[in-house]
């Protein structure tokens, strides 16, 4: 891959939890890509945008050496990265994206002597990230030998290698197949826009924060309706007051009618039928509900 002065790269997962996610966002953002003979790249054909195909791991080096602008990657790989660097130049946060949420926590045998977080003290924890363990080790005034393993760290405490783990958990599915309970969460994570920290050209600056702003829109717009409706112009407060939305509804006058008026009013996913019902008899007529697709703030 020849690099591109001119265009701006942005790293994702090539396969994985996150893997299809940060596809569908970044075509949401409005990227049309075609796909390199090997898969490892994907040419941007309407931006001057390409995407870099790879392992999550990798993304957060990619960023500080300036391969990429931008990365896709969990925050708990991010801030491991981050934190085991101690102060090196390391890439920043630029928008949470709502998908791969995730928690790393201390989980521990469900029969056992471990009952509370001060029992840890003094034992063997595994874990494959250290760095924000050994963090949260040190907030919470505790001492535990931290165990680095790679990978089937659900199965140290059966082999013997630690009394705890501290692992990724979602739905805690794998945690109960291997006899294990959560204990505490010590990272919240879930799927970030991040950025290089090398300074951009003032050209691509600008690109970047018009990818963030697109990509911002396309979140904003998940789960939001476009509410339409008629109704007596006297019951406007009333309906303000029970529409889920952010901002005051827009109001408009209707050519002969001085009594009504119509409203827009953009809303939550909160929106259900309840309220269409009770919208209804406080005399709105006409009611629509559009999904938006996009937004721009
Ligand atoms: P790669 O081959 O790219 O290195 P991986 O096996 O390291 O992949 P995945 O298991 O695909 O990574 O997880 C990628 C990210 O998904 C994690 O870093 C985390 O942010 C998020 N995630 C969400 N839920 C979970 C979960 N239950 N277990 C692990 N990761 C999760
Ligand atoms: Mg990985």
């Amino acid at each position: 891959v020849s690099a591109a002065p001119d265009r701006l790269r942005i790293a994702v997962q090539k396969s994985g939890r996150l893997a299809e996610a940060s596809l569908g966002l970044l075509r949401r953002a409005g990227l049309a890509f075609r796909a390199s003979r090997d898969h490892l790249f994907l040419y941007g054909e309407n931006l001057p945008i390409d995407v870099l195909l790879v392992r999550d791991d990798d993304i957060p080096g990619l960023l500080v050496e300036g391969s990429c602008e931008l990365g896709i990657v969990g925050r708990n790989v991010l801030v491991e990265q981050r934190l085991a660097g101690a102060g090196a130049p390391a890439p920043q946060e630029l928008l949470p994206l709502g998908f791969g949420g995730c928690r790393l926590s201390i989980a521990i045998p469900q029969s056992g002597a471990i009952a509370q977080t001060s029992d840890l003290d003094g034992l063997r924890i595994a874990t494959s990230y250290p760095a924000l363990l050994a963090d949260w080790l040190a907030r919470s005034g505790l001492k535990a030998e931290v165990v680095v393993l790679n990978g089937s760290v659900e199965i140290a405490p059966r082999l013997g290698k630690a009394e705890a783990i501290c692992d990724l958990v979602s739905s805690g599915a794998t945690l109960a197949a291997n006899q294990l309970r959560e204990l505490v969460t010590v990272f919240d994570s879930q799927a970030v826009l991040a950025s290089s920290p090398r300074e951009p050209t003032a050209a691509k600056a600008v690109q970047i924060e018009r990818l963030r702003a697109r990509i911002a829109g396309a979140l904003s717009g998940d789960g939001a309706r476009l509410v339409l409706l008629q109704a007596p112009r006297a019951a406007l407060p009333d309906i303000t007051r029970l529409l889920p939305s952010r901002d005051l509804p827009s109001v408009l006058s209707l050519d002969g009618r001085p009594d009504d008026i119509a409203v827009q009013a953009l809303c939550s996913a909160a929106l259900d039928w309840q309220h269409l019902e009770e919208l209804k008899r406080l005399g709105a007529r006409s009611l629509m509900v559009l999904n938006v697709e996009r937004m721009l703030a």
